[in-house]
């Protein structure tokens, strides 16, 4: 069968729409998809990679670690977002990728 079918994700209307940046909507959607090349899937491929995060080489580098538990990078998500979205500011983020 070379046909396959796809079951139309109820986020995908946030992440592809028509003025959206096709580069941050592959990304999104390869995030939601669980599909990023995070050291802990690498590992599934290369057992001889070192799966720690490089930016604070403390944990398993893995998508939700990377967006919202890495010390370095939720730094830099805070001080950003603060900034974009002032009172509606949540550090709740792991539940917008799960
Ligand atoms: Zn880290």
């Amino acid at each position: 069968m070379i046909h396959k079918e796809y079951i139309l994700q109820d986020w995908s209307k946030c992440v592809l729409f028509k003025h959206a940046t096709p580069k941050y909507s592959f990304h999104i959607w390869t995030a939601m998809l669980d599909r990023l090349s995070t050291c802990d899937r690498m590992l599934k491929w290369n057992p001889a990679i070192d799966p720690v995060c490089v930016l604070c080489k403390e944990e398993v580098e893995t998508k939700n670690h990377m967006f919202f538990s890495c010390a370095y990078t939720s730094q830099v998500w805070q001080k950003l977002m603060r900034g974009l979205l002032c009172v509606r500011y949540t550090e709740v983020g792991e539940i917008l990728l799960s």
